[in-house]
């Protein structure tokens, strides 16, 4: 605890004018090796962390030792719900009428512990938001589908927005799990480290009065959020901090709504084919 403070406080002069700061804890959704591993050293680094884990879990010895370490550890919920934003996000964790809300600046699901056989972890329902969308687009490898290569690649190896999905990697031996758990640990914390989150550069810019509300971005991208305003207009809207700036949904808008202010070159020239199967000539382009 008093170490979390620590950290809280180092945090907060680090803080630039105008940032948004990053809560300095983390949700581990999975009770597996290489989730009680990443826990054990995130608490180290001083962050609070909580736990959800199968009360079944092989491991209830190394979770009484952590709850020895300050680390939370909760029963697997009914559902799970994620609302707020990167950076400060609030879990709800659903136990029938019961409802435990944990802020958290971090969330980390181990892809492989929710996809185990006959687990009750299938049992849970990640509701809508963020955290919906990402998931109802993620198969049971860990890795998102629907969405174009390059948003794919930087998901699998990133972070997005705070929340870390930990893919199967395989390893059956004891040792390695540990390895990938130090790993992803390593991941968060250098997150977390942050502490304030800014604009990404090379995020999108949605113009919601150019916006038809057709939908088509939020397909391609779970971070796209269709909203409605006080009209009932329904319009999509991107949080920058949480864009990852790969340009897939540009092209999948038939307004032009969307642009993005710096690109790679090979996003220009994917977006540049996009408008010349439309029919514009490379002058008008
Ligand atoms: S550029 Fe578009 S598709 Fe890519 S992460 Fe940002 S909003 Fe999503
Ligand atoms: S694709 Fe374009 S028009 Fe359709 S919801 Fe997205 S921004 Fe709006």
């Amino acid at each position: 605890m008093i170490s979390a403070g620590v950290v809280r406080a180092r945090l907060a002069t680090q803080m630039p004018p105008g940032g948004k700061s990053i809560l300095p804890s983390v949700l581990i959704i999975g009770g597996g090796l290489v989730d009680i591993t990443a826990a054990g050293a995130l608490t180290s680094r001083g962050y609070q962390v909580e736990l959800v884990a199968t009360q079944s879990s092989e491991q209830n010895q190394l979770l009484e030792q952590l709850q020895e370490k300050d680390v939370i550890v909760k029963t697997w919920p009914d559902a799970l719900q994620l609302e707020g934003s990167p950076g400060d996000y609030e879990v709800m964790l659903e136990y029938g009428s019961q409802v435990d809300r944990i802020p958290t600046g971090a969330v980390l699901v181990n892809m492989e512990e929710l996809n185990k056989g006959a687990s009750p972890l299938l049992n849970t329902t990640f509701n809508s938001g963020l955290l919906g969308r990402i998931m109802a687009r993620t198969g049971s490898s860990g890795y998102l589908s629907g969405v174009g290569d390059d948003l794919l690649r930087e998901i699998t190896i990133k972070e997005t927005g705070g929340i870390f999905l930990v893919p199967p990697d395989g390893a059956e031996l004891p040792e390695d799990q540990v390895l990938h758990g130090l790993a992803v640990a390593a991941r968060v914390s250098t997150y977390l480290d942050q502490a304030s989150l800014s604009p990404r550069v090379m995020a999108v810019d949605i113009d919601s009065k150019l916006c038809r509300g057709c939908g088509d971005c939020a397909d391609i991208c779970p971070y796209i959020e269709m909203r409605k305003n006080a009209n009932g207009t329904v319009y999509a809207y991107i949080d920058k901090t949480l864009c990852l700036g790969c340009g897939a949904c540009i092209a999948s808008c038939p307004a032009g709504a969307i642009t993005q202010p710096l690109q790679s070159d090979k996003q220009i020239v994917h977006t540049l084919r996009s408008m010349l199967r439309r029919g514009q000539v490379l002058s008008e382009v």
